[in-house]
């Protein structure tokens, strides 16, 4: 039986990101607790109906890794899509209340993920396109899950993407205008492990700087010729979708200012969006020295900046970190 919006009371908000608001909701019909996303569609209802259909393959998506679907309905302007309630939340909120993972945690969410990624490119040829904390979750029986992986080329093309702060897991090729593959999703993976080992963002202080200036200001150009952009002629077919990058690869100038204080004292600087995006297209992948050399290894090889030498998901599983965790009996639900 189809899922409809007047059998769902409200229990709850559970936060809002890029996309839509998440809610906590129940289906009063079977008493189920659902996570309830509502998505705003700019488009035309043919095209949301045909979001609608895209979004049934879902039905057929069974993993422990991946959240379970129950449905999807339209709503006025909405798409509401009713999935998998894990009670613990998403890695972002569990790393915010009781700061950096274990490294045996840590260990059990790189298998999860993995093993999550490895089922829906395996058996769905899916590819998640949005690798981050926030969107692996957790429940009280320990199981660690990916939600919010695009199924339905419409809804990714109709979701207005923006930057929400200014983290970004783009990988380097992505942030360069290539086609998305699953390599792209192992190097937001490296990202989201460094993350959750440290408690931060890893990019977040890399301009800290000494300076003995108060408040300078700093003009950034980016244009067609910048370290960003390959080359002005091969325009990459770029993501129409693609928010800050759009103007970064597809060669338009864009002038932003980037200020700066500086009292005295070394001081965190906060990365602007194009900082941050060039520095990951530019400079050394950041790395992990915090749990030992297998935690490095496993980093290290998501982050390599060559798609081609990156790693498939399954070829990740074989390194010794896995290799460690899947010895390990972890009860993650005590832990976490
Ligand atoms: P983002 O993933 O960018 O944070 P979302 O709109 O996808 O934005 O989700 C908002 C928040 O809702 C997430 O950060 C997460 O904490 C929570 N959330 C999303 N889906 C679920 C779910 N199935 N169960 C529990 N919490 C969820
Ligand atoms: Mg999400």
């Amino acid at each position: 039986k189809e899922i409809r919006g007047d059998e769902l009371k409200v229990l709850d908000e559970l936060g809002s990101g890029n996309g839509g608001t998440v809610s906590k909701v129940v289906h009063e019909p079977s008493n189920t607790t659902m996570a309830k996303k509502t998505i705003l569609i700019e488009s035309q209802s043919p095209i949301r109906r045909q979001i609608l259909r895209e979004l049934q393959i879902l039905h057929h998506c069974h993993s422990d890794y991946i959240i379970e679907f129950y449905g999807a309905y339209l709503e006025g302007p909405h798409i509401c899509m009713c999935m998998e309630y894990m009670d613990r939340g998403s890695l972002d909120r569990i790393i915010r209340k009781h700061g950096p993972v274990s490294y045996d945690v840590f260990g059990q969410i790189a298998l999860s993920v993995l093993r999550g990624l490895t089922y829906l490119y395996d058996v769905h040829r899916i590819i998640h396109r949005d690798v981050k904390p926030s969107n692996i979750l957790i429940n009280s029986k320990g199981q660690i899950k990916l939600c919010d992986f695009g199924v339905s080329g419409e809804l990714i093309n109709s979701i207005a993407d923006t930057f929400v702060g200014t983290s970004t897991y783009m990988s380097p090729e992505r942030i360069q205008g290539a086609q998305y593959t699953v390599k792209s999703d192992v190097w937001s993976l490296g990202i989201t492990m460094i993350e959750i080992a440290l408690g931060r963002f890893p990019f977040a202080d890399v301009e800290e700087e000494e300076s003995e200036e108060e408040g300078r200001e700093d003009d950034l150009t980016l244009n067609a010729n910048s370290t960003l952009s390959p080359s002005n002629a091969t325009r990459p077919r770029a993501s129409s979708r693609a928010g800050t990058t759009i103007g970064v690869t597809q060669g338009v100038a864009m002038k932003q200012s980037v200020k700066t204080h500086a009292p005295k004292k070394k001081t965190k600087g906060v990365m602007s969006i194009l900082d941050l995006l060039q520095f990951i297209v530019n400079e050394d992948p950041p790395r992990l020295t915090k749990f030992g050399k297998n935690a490095q290894d496993f980093v290290d090889k998501c982050l390599i900046k060559d798609v081609k030498l990156r790693p498939t998901p399954k070829q990740l599983l074989e390194q010794n970190l896995i290799q460690e965790a899947l010895k390990k009996e972890i009860k993650l639900n005590e832990i976490l």
